[in-house]
């Protein structure tokens, strides 16, 4: 629901309703195998449930760097990649649930 008490100027989050502000941020996307990292990109940041928002002309701008084979990157970052396999710990079936073939 919307904040009726925002200071004027302020856009509102389309998923909570609360303020946003302005902020720089950076994301994360896939191309593919490969990880690429982009920052600096102007966005809207919700103060309550920090999702971020970005305008038409930056989601165009951003569509055309993943879509841009010769684009290059400003750095290179090792990435730690970390693996959930063995880690994921299934509660036992309930006994009572089991049907027992006597
Ligand atoms: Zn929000």
């Amino acid at each position: 629901m919307p904040n009726e008490n925002m200071e004027p100027g302020v856009s509102a989050c389309p998923k909570c309703g609360q303020a946003m502000h302005p902020a720089m941020v950076k994301t994360a996307i896939w191309r593919g195998e490969r990880l690429c990292v982009v920052e600096d990109i102007p966005a809207q940041v919700c103060d309550v449930c920090t999702e971020q928002f970005y305008d038409e002309e930056t989601t165009d701008a951003l569509r055309q760097l993943m879509e841009e084979d010769t684009a290059v990157p400003k750095r290179e970052v090792l990435v730690s990649v970390f693996s959930l396999e063995g880690r994921i710990h299934r509660r036992e079936p309930d006994p009572e649930g089991v049907y027992a073939d006597y």
